[in-house]
């Protein structure tokens, strides 16, 4: 399997399809610890990047990112929006004007793409936020193709360490975004963004294993 410009748009839809799915479940964990709009934003921001994606058809995974990287800065508020969008932004640069991705160009994508949250956020593992569940996703991936496994093996590791990431905010205070305002309060409770982290690379596995 390589990932082509019409399986990146896959993964997109993949993953609008569950932000909208998740979206109250993201809303909950949003209004225990933020402003209850998570789920909004990323359920509006995704549909709008899969409806901005079929007037555009986009050539390569490359353009397909930057796409959707634009659409999520333009449309969505709040720290969610920027940091996905950056996020997407990112995750073209290393991969140029390639047509088709593999396991270590796609391992690249996505160290560029958290690389650019923690450069947007300064947010480090350990602050409850959505690199809670980025950074061990990117080092599962390293590992596994380093390790040689097959691509499929390989995004299903980074996406179930990305659950177990996101799981494991529940107990941690925050340091980042509006959460940070309740100190000691905010734990206790799963970090949305973590959340949704992980919904992107459970939707990224299910769409390219
Ligand atoms: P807002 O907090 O502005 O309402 P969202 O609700 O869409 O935006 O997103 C909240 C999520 O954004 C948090 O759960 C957290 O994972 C993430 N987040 C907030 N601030 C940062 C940051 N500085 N770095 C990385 N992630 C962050
Ligand atoms: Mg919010």
């Amino acid at each position: 399997m390589a990932v082509a410009a019409g399986d990146a748009v896959r993964w997109v839809e993949l993953s609008a399809d569950v932000m909208v799915a998740e979206r109250e479940h993201l809303t909950k964990l949003d209004s225990a610890i933020g402003d209850a709009d998570h789920g909004a934003n990323m359920s509006r921001g995704f549909q709008a990047a899969v409806e901005k994606l079929s007037a555009d058809s986009p050539g390569e995974p490359a353009a397909v990112f930057k796409s959707v990287g634009m659409t999520l800065l333009s449309k969505v508020g709040g720290a969610g929006g920027p940091l996905y969008g950056s996020f997407f932004m990112k995750l073209a640069e290393p991969i140029g004007g390639s047509e088709q991705l593999g396991p270590e160009e796609w391992m690249a994508a996505l160290r560029a793409g958290v690389e650019g949250v923690k450069a947007r956020g300064k947010a480090e593992p350990g602050d409850k936020t959505m690199i809670d569940a980025l950074m061990p996703a990117v080092e599962a991936l390293e590992t596994a193709v380093a390790e040689g496994a097959s691509f499929a093996s390989a995004l299903e590791r980074s996406a179930a360490a990305a659950e177990q990431g996101a799981r494991a905010t529940v107990p941690l205070v925050a340091r980042k975004g509006r959460a940070s305002y309740l100190g000691e309060r905010s734990a206790g409770h799963q970090d949305p963004g973590a959340t949704s982290s992980h919904l992107l690379l459970r939707a990224a596995a299910e769409a390219w294993g």
